[in-house]
């Protein structure tokens, strides 16, 4: 049986691909709030969005070389084996059952996501099915788009990572994790002009790249 005050968190993305900015920032958080697992969680991308470059199953692959042998992280691929669009309610709520009522569970994402929380299909629904753990995102200013998504901020703020272990869900913690530079899109352009992907994402996930010649030259 799980032990009921671990904290367990869930990271989503698009992860095309996935890259330091964010698993520096990620394994940050784990040591600021004694995070005992984090697993990763890649997007369907529904079909009336843009699709990421990558296929499903290179995400899913670069996502396993990132995190293999990094006892931290882990993979979720429930929301990409649906065709419907993944919605981190539903996930959170399918996770409520499985886990109970009782254990802690978190929900990360980096400060240009939460700056556009109120987006997100039943928002204000989130923070009843998890805390929110935000990391810092270089170029993204710390005020919310809306007034009243920083009302609601202010209401469930926490500055005590002890707090996100004393209930399971209804915080909203800002983490001064390492202002990381990288982005997906910085990547994908790299790679289409030519340029080298080094120091910006694990050699293992840039020698995939290569093999499969993905974000080839434009
Ligand atoms: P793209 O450039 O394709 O939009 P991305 O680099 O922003 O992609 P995503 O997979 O869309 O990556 O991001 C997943 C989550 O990771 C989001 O919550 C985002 O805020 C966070 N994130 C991505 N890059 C960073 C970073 N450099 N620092 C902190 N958080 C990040």
């Amino acid at each position: 049986m799980s032990n009921p005050c671990a904290l367990h968190a869930l990271f989503g993305g698009t992860f095309d691909p996935i890259h330091y900015g964010h698993l520096r920032p990620a394994e940050a958080l784990a040591k600021i709030t004694g995070l005992e697992k984090i697993t990763l969680l890649p997007n369907n991308v529904p079909p009336h969005r843009p699709q990421p470059e990558a296929s499903p199953t290179q995400r899913i692959e670069m996502v396993k070389l990132a995190i293999s042998g990094n006892p931290l992280f882990d993979l979720d691929l429930r929301e990409m084996q649906r065709d419907t669009p993944s919605y981190t309610i539903d996930t959170l709520a399918a996770l409520r059952l499985e886990r109970g009522d009782k254990q802690p569970l978190a929900f990360i994402i980096g400060q240009d996501s939460l700056l556009t929380l109120h987006k997100w299909h039943r928002w204000q629904d989130l923070l009843s099915l998890c805390h929110l753990l935000v990391c810092q995102r270089p170029g993204y200013r710390s005020e919310m788009e809306t007034p009243e998504l920083q009302s609601w901020l202010n209401l469930h703020l926490t500055s005590q990572p002890q707090a996100l272990r004393q209930s399971p869900a209804g915080k909203v913690f800002l983490a001064q994790t390492p202002l990381i530079d990288i982005s997906a899109t910085e990547i994908r352009t790299r790679r289409h002009q030519g340029e080298s992907d080094a120091n910006l994402l694990p050699p293992a996930v840039s020698e995939y790249i290569d093999r499969e010649g993905l974000y080839q030259n434009l």
